[in-house]
């Protein structure tokens, strides 16, 4: 293997910065678009890329500078490609996107996260509530152990990939040659092959089955909001991590109550005399019930504000209010005394009301044209 200081015209010691402006300054002067026709100057240009794929990268160099190879002691592989972009500024976003080798041995691929929506009633957000999550989710493989291989067989690292699990692929593009990293093909990017695969996951080292998990809802948690379980969620293949469950909240609409942040709402009604002579309602509110007053002469449309009465705050101290709109109830279906009640009190108070058959102050007004 080259001696990548000795390419870059640096030496041991340089600063990473010092390794960059050498390698720019380089990459420049040796540029296949600056050096039409000229073999030797991009063969050149290969080869200080590879160098500074190496030595730009802290991690890179430093297993370059310990075993002479950026891949640590397994080694580099198939000796490194480069990137060819269009113009410079391409080559360069590529060299410090396109780090795409693992560390050797340090590879397992974390499980995906799951999602999981619950939907809890406006009561329950406001008590908390345990809740049973279950979720259909890849689980690690009991009968090898997550493993993958079959009664302890043989796990070999893969030679295509040196245990890396990816290749490097050299394509033609209309901007020149591009450098893209994929999985190995002959380890499918594990890195490893196993010989004797595990009959019960096929190698995979984890299955398909159901897992059930109670989820401490806390009061005063709010729809739409998301809780995390982490380690939760589907295992990775081999004994790779899990990821997440993420369990999203939903509240089923409520009969009474309406709620914004820790506020809830409801109407409180009362007949028409009680708004007018005063009286106090018992209202069942979500978790209790209070009495409120309603003095005398209480408009419709009034809200009356009940403290304490309405969401516990997440992770704070006290609860939201209750807003109680008051909706004064016109009494319907009057019985003949009632209506004579009614109409005596229309008369004390000179205010025109219809009269008890059909027609009443309408037809009074259009016999005023008669
Ligand atoms: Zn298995
Ligand atoms: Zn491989």
């Amino acid at each position: 293997m080259s001696d990548y200081y000795q390419l870059l015209g640096v030496d041991r010691g340089a600063s990473p910065e010092e390794i960059k402006k050498a390698y720019r300054k380089l990459a420049r002067q040796l540029h296949p678009d600056a050096n039409p026709d000229d073999p030797a100057a991009e063969a050149r240009f290969k080869q200080i890329a590879e160098a500074y794929e190496v030595l730009g990268d802290p991690q890179k160099r430093a297993n370059f500078d310990r075993f002479g190879s950026a891949g640590g002691p397994q080694g580099f592989g198939g000796g490194a490609g480069s990137a060819f972009g269009g113009g410079l500024g391409d080559l360069f976003d590529a060299f410090f996107t396109q780090s795409g080798f693992n560390q050797a041995g340090s590879r397992s691929t974390q499980g995906s996260d799951l999602q999981y929506a619950v939907e809890l009633t406006l009561e329950e957000t406001v008590s908390g509530v345990a809740k049973d999550v279950t979720v259909r989710t890849a689980v690690a493989c009991d009968a090898c152990q997550a493993t993958g291989a079959q009664d302890g067989a043989e796990v070999l690292t893969c030679g295509e990939c040196n245990g890396m699990g990816q290749v490097r692929q050299v394509r033609q593009s209309i901007l020149g040659q591009m450098v893209t990293t994929v999985a190995c093909p002959t380890c499918g990017g594990d890195g490893q092959i196993i010989t004797s695969p595990c009959n019960e996951c096929a190698g995979e080292g984890r299955t398909i089955d159901e897992r059930t998990y109670t989820v401490d809802i806390p009061a005063g948690v709010s729809a739409g909001s998301t809780l995390r379980l982490t380690g939760r969620g589907a295992v990775g293949p081999r004994g790779g991590g899990a990821g997440d469950l993420y369990v999203e909240i939903q509240v089923r609409s409520h009969e009474v109550f309406s709620r914004e942040q820790d506020t809830l709402f409801a109407d409180m009604h009362v007949a028409m005399t009680q708004a007018a002579l005063g009286t106090v309602i018992s209202f069942q509110t979500i978790d209790d019930v209070c009495d409120v007053d309603v003095p005398a002469g209480s408009q419709s449309g009034h809200v009356f504000t009940i403290r304490g009465a309405g969401v516990p705050r997440l992770r704070g101290r006290g609860r939201g209010d209750l807003e109680l709109t008051l909706v004064v109830d016109t009494p319907t279906k009057l019985s003949e005394e009632e209506e004579g009640l009614l109409r005596q009190l229309a008369e004390r108070r000179d205010e025109s009301v219809k009269g008890p058959a059909e027609g009443g102050i309408f037809s009074k007004i259009k016999s005023a044209f008669n």
